[in-house]
């Protein structure tokens, strides 16, 4: 059992993700004892199973992808390129461990008490911890963070437990490249693995329950990404609701009957339906910390949670669902835990769907912004019309943008092309300093980029002048 006495700290936090452990550092730096708990991921779920592995092997993907027409840039050689399992695992390992190596190092420098163990609430602002080494502890913070994220959820179908599937974690141990692939659940992550192991030469069937891949986008930008995943060669069933799951003995070959009774069978099959939070083993209803319905950690704009001093940040507490998310929270704990006064209400979060080419989005849909009442323009262009887009022979996509026709506004932006990540920054530095689309359209952009683009795409729209001031 634990001491008696709990070990005091100004902070403590449970769970070191992108938010948890950036706090930790930041306050102990400042002079605050800090205590951080982390069960098994050093430097949590992205750099341990998520956005970094997944992204070094989309960039493995990729450069197949580019090497396979390099005849077409006039570069020639003997052979056709393959991607080697070993090689993979390598090349993502080595990145993972490398982060990994860098965080225990800063977290064990860090004059913070970083603790390797499983924390459980037993009062409030107190839990009991026990130690990846055997021992427990108890440790009660004046502040309190949660923040232990999501983890795959696995929907509960019949025979799933009996075969074995993949989730978005155990795929990433690279165990084989399956000749055929089946992905249930179309969403951002879905969607990632299909084009992924596409490129890598897998058969890949996607199966989306419904009637558009990417439920959140606009139909005509989530119907532009299944016709790139379909180029690639991925089957994409929408409107296709799973009934049950079956694997033959020996890691055989696993099928998946669907509602209208036809079955699909391939070697592999990754779940790809969504996450769940990690709440259920933490003991908030000790806590104080109530709950959604959703099982997530209930938050006000401010991350505070229904127990005083007790706040959550990330995944865990219905953030959405990003690592630049995350880090966001930590930047408003840290203003709410010194003093000021700082809210979730009204942020951006962009986020990019890391498909290839890829599909950046910020702010509203078409779909979302007639919902809220706008009156709006559509501007659009194919990413083929930009001059850059020529030159790198990526001129797959189309980059729409959604303008208040009152304020002349950016409402909200989706980039599905070579590099769209990277250029919604700039699409949101203009919503952030509540530009007109104008100022963007007339800029002057260097030549030739995929940046450039913008002009374009906002020149779709006509000449109308600047609107001087905001109304
Ligand atoms: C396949 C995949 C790809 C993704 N790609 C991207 C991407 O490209 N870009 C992007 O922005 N986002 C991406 N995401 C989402 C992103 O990974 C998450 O939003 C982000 O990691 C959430 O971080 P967090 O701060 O909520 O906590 P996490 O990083 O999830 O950390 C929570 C930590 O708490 C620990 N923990 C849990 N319970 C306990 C306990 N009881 N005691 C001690 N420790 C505990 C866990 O071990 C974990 O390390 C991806 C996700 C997945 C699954």
């Amino acid at each position: 059992m634990a001491h008696s006495e709990p070990d005091e700290v100004d902070l403590l936090v449970v769970g070191g993700g992108k938010a948890g452990k950036s706090l930790a550092m930041d306050r102990a730096k400042a002079g605050w004892s800090v205590a951080m708990v982390e069960r098994d991921k050093i430097g949590g779920t992205c750099i341990n199973v998520a956005c970094i592995p997944t992204k070094s092997l989309v960039e493995s993907a990729r450069t197949l992808a580019a090497v396979r027409q390099a005849d077409v840039m006039g570069v020639e050689f003997e052979g056709a390129p393959a991607v080697s399992l070993d090689g993979l695992r390598r090349h993502k390992e080595s990145v993972v461990g490398g982060m990994v190596d860098a965080h225990e190092t800063m977290f064990t420098d860090s004059p913070m008490d970083f603790i390797m163990g499983t924390a459980r609430f037993v009062a409030p602002r107190t839990v009991a911890i026990t130690t990846n080494d055997g021992a427990t502890r108890l440790v009660r913070g004046r502040d309190v963070v949660i923040n232990t994220g999501t983890t795959p959820a696995v929907p509960d179908l019949p025979g799933i437990a009996d075969s074995d599937v993949w989730t978005s974690e155990t795929i990433l141990r690279l165990d084989r490249i399956p000749e055929t692939l089946l992905i249930l659940g179309g969403g951002y992550i879905g969607c990632e693995f299909a084009s992924m192991f596409a490129l890598f030469g897998t058969k890949v069937v996607l199966v989306q329950s419904s009637d558009q891949i990417l439920p959140r986008e606009d139909s005509d930008i989530a119907g532009h990404v299944a016709e790139i995943l379909t180029g690639q060669g991925v089957d994409v069933r929408v409107g296709a609701r799973a009934t049950s799951v079956q694997r033959e003995p020996n890691r055989g070959p696993v099928t998946l009957t669907l509602d209208d009774g036809s079955a699909i069978t391939g070697d592999e099959l990754l779940v790809a339906t969504g996450r769940a939070p990690v709440t259920s083993e933490l003991g908030l209803d000790v806590a104080g910390v109530r709950l959604t319905g959703r099982g997530f950690v209930e938050v006000d704009d401010h991350l505070r949670t229904s127990a005083e001093h007790v706040w959550a940040a990330g995944d865990v507490a219905g953030s959405p669902q990003f690592t630049h998310a995350s880090w966001n929270d930590f930047r408003i704990l840290r203003g709410n835990l010194t003093g000021r006064d700082v809210s979730t209400a009204g942020r951006l979060v962009p986020y990019t769907v890391f498909v290839t080419p890829e599909l950046a989005r910020i702010g509203m849909t078409e779909a979302q912004a007639r919902d809220a009442g706008h009156q709006v323009e559509v501007a659009t262009i194919a990413v083929s019309a930009i001059p850059r887009a020529k030159t790198l022979h990526e001129k797959t996509g189309t980059w729409k943008a959604v303008v208040d026709t009152e304020t002349d506004r950016i409402l909200g932006a989706a980039l599905l092309g070579h590099n769209g990540g990277e250029v919604i920054s700039a699409v949101q530095m203009a919503m952030i300093g509540d530009l007109p689309y104008q100022s963007v359209r007339d800029a002057v952009l260097t030549h030739p980029t995929m940046g450039e683009g913008l002009n374009l795409l906002f020149d779709s729209l006509g000449d109308k002048p600047h609107t001087p001031t905001h109304p």
